[in-house]
Formats: C-alpha cells, structure tokens, sequence
C-alpha cells in the first residue's frame, strides 16, 4: 500500500457513542432523534426547504428522478464527466440522458451548451458541482425557467460549499448530496435530497417512506397509512444517523481543515503553472468551496499516466477521476450526445487528483507537493 494513501476516512471522536445512543433509545430504523438533528442540520446549513437523508446519493438522485416524473423516453441534460449514478438514476426511469461538454475551466457542464440540447422531450437538467465548486446556477435556471424544465443539483460534492453565497443543494428544485467514506463529511455509505420547490414537499417524504403517507401518520395528520405513490425504502436506519450527526457537528472544523490542505498545494503549484508545466483548478469568484479535492491538469494524457506511475514508486497514491460516461458501455447503451465531447476527453484523460483528506497530517503536504514538483519538472 501507499504510504500517502489517496484518502482516509476520519472520526470526529462522538460516533459511537452516538450510535449506542441511538440504540439505548430503542429505536434503531429510521426517523428518529438522530435522523431529526440531521435534517435540522443541514435544512439550516442549506435553507433547502426540506431535507430527507437517503442510504446515499445515488438512492436521493433517484428519488429527484421519480419527483421530476421522467416517462419512458424523456430526456434529462447533464454533463458526460461525472459519477454514473446521475445518469443511471435517469436511466432506471427509461429516460434517456443527454450529455453536452464541460467547461475549460471549472468541468461543470458548459452552461452555453445546454439551450441547444433541449428537445420537447427534455425535462431536466441535472447539474454537477465538481470538486465542490458551483456550476453557473444563475444562467441555469434562467434555462430552465425559460423553457419549464426542472433542475436537479448533484451536490454529491457540495457540502457546505456556495454560489452567490447561497448554499449548494438549495439552488434547484432538487438537489443529493453523498455521505459516502470518500466524501468530505461521512457515514460510510450515505446522502440526503434536498427538496427546494415546496409543491414537491409531501411528494418526496411519500417516495421516501415506500411509498406510503407514514411520515403524516406518526405526525397525526392522517389516521392510517396507505401505498400512495410509486416509493422505495430511501430512509437511513438511526445507527447511520448518529455517525453523521458526529460528523455534521464538526462540519464546519472539517472543512477548514481541508481548505488549508488545498491552499497549501495551490500555493505550493503557483510556479509549475507559471511554466505551463500544469494547470491548477480553477475558482470562479461567486463560488466558495469546500476542497472536496485537489487537482492538477498535466500537459498530456502520456504525462499524466507518467506523473501518476513516478509518484507511485515515491508511495503517493494520487490518481485519475471519472471516465467519461458518453464513452463507457453503459454510456453508448442508453445515452445521447448533443455536440462535441472534446473538453470532456481532453480534460478528464490529463487530470490527476492529489492525496487529500481532513487533518491530513501538515508534513505530508509538504511531501506531495516536493514529490509532483521533482516528477513534474523532470519532463
Ligand atoms: C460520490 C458521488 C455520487 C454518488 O454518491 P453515493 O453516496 O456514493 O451514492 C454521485 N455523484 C457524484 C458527482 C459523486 O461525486
């Protein structure tokens, strides 16, 4: 194994005293005390309407395609340089995803390109805020408004990060975000969906609890609960809850702490940059974000590949990021692309993701940084 290990998944020091919480209350499924502080958390973190924690992201994408009301054939624009379950949580409702390119800069979806993939079958756009940093929300959802279609935020990243000053997940109609162990903060596996439009408010706590008006039975509003809609079983188990909660409790100390990682090697590549032997991410000036990763862009495919085999014999694991969804098998089965992919392909084949994780320990930075600064002047 590495000795610098690409992430490490870390404990604030209060879950499992929160979980044998959870358990001495009785009450070990979900919607209870802990589900409730999270909730809570995280709606006055946002100012997301509603908030509901899911089993992850991908199960909370999920629950935005079934609000959203994607029919067989439907199509949903998003862009082809993300995680697959943005486009197979469109897919699992026979709708097709509709990839446009990504941004020079940032690799969220090139807001320019989306007018021009909308067909009378287009629904929604599904944005994805990479590496924590905000897509273009504002031209988005003039978009969307413009031309009635719905806006679902991958926020899977996005925690605590902010456009405009507005918190990522609270910008869409719906937004998911992921408390998965790689995730800034965790629960091993976990996420939420967000819920801004308040007409969609009941809908989604009914899709949450399998379908059925449960939620509005333990509440007294109604007194039984029956199958109302289409639903799954969406909601975490308290035991998962309580980890999180540990977790959101330190959100705030966790993100600074990731922050002066990411600031120190952002300094630290300043002058591989000015030599154009790298390009460092880059940060619009509305966008506040959470380090959720550090990346480089190296000149070439061959240099990036190159770069990653020489840190590797230093015992630094740093690695690529997402194969382009449009070019995977799953991708050419059930997707579309509306114009050229060449900034996707370009950018995604030449990135190269550094170790970062919350309080990673100060010398370590250091010894990253001296690493790609003697593997990269090198060429
Ligand atoms: C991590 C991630 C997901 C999936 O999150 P899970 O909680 O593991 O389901 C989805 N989209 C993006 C952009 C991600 O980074």
């Amino acid at each position: 194994m590495n000795r610098v290990t690409f992430n490490q998944p870390y404990m604030t020091g209060k879950e499992l005293e929160y979980i044998a919480d959870a358990y001495s209350l009785g009450k070990l499924s979900g919607n209870g005390k802990y589900t409730k502080l999270c909730h809570a958390w995280l709606q006055k973190q946002t100012t997301a309407h509603k908030v509901l924690l899911s089993h992850s992201c991908t199960s909370a994408l999920e629950m935005a395609s079934i609000l959203c009301d994607l029919q067989p054939g439907d199509e949903v624009i998003m862009p082809s340089y993300t995680f697959v379950s943005t486009a197979n949580a469109v897919v699992l409702r026979h709708a097709i995803p509709v990839f446009v390119d990504i941004r020079p800069d940032t690799m969220n979806i090139n807001e320019h390109l989306i007018e021009a993939a909308i067909t009378p079958r287009t629904k929604a756009i599904s944005v994805v805020h990479y590496a924590g940093v905000a897509c273009e929300m504002d031209t988005i959802m003039a978009i969307a408004q413009r031309h009635n279609l719905l806006v679902v935020e991958d926020a899977a990243q996005g925690f605590m990060s902010t456009y405009k000053g507005r918190a990522l997940g609270s910008i869409g109609a719906f937004a998911a975000m992921s408390f998965h162990e790689t995730k800034n903060v965790i629960s091993g596996e976990g996420g939420a969906l967000f819920v801004n439009d308040p007409q969609y408010s009941d809908l989604a706590e009914i899709i949450w609890e399998k379908g059925t008006d449960r939620s509005k039975f333990f509440r007294g509003e109604v007194d039984k609960y029956t199958w109302q809609h289409v639903g799954s079983s969406f909601l975490p188990s308290e035991l998962i809850a309580a980890f999180l909660w540990a977790q959101l409790e330190h959100g705030s100390t966790i993100t600074q702490s990731r922050l002066d990682v990411w600031d120190f090697y952002h300094n630290a590549f300043q002058s591989l940059e000015t030599s154009e032997l790298l390009r460092r991410p880059v940060i619009p000036a509305e966008c506040g974000h959470n380090a959720h990763l550090y990346y480089l862009i190296l000149p070439t495919h061959e240099l990036r590949d190159q770069a990653m085999e020489e840190l590797k014999k230093l015992n630094i694991s740093a690695i690529f990021h997402y194969v382009p969804l449009h070019s995977s098998p799953g991708g050419l089965r059930y997707t579309r692309t509306h114009g050229s992919m060449e900034v996707t392909d370009s950018l995604s084949s030449r990135l190269l993701r550094l170790p970062l994780w919350n309080h990673m320990p100060q010398q370590l930075w250091a010894e990253v940084a001296t690493a790609v600064e003697k593997v990269v002047q090198s060429y």
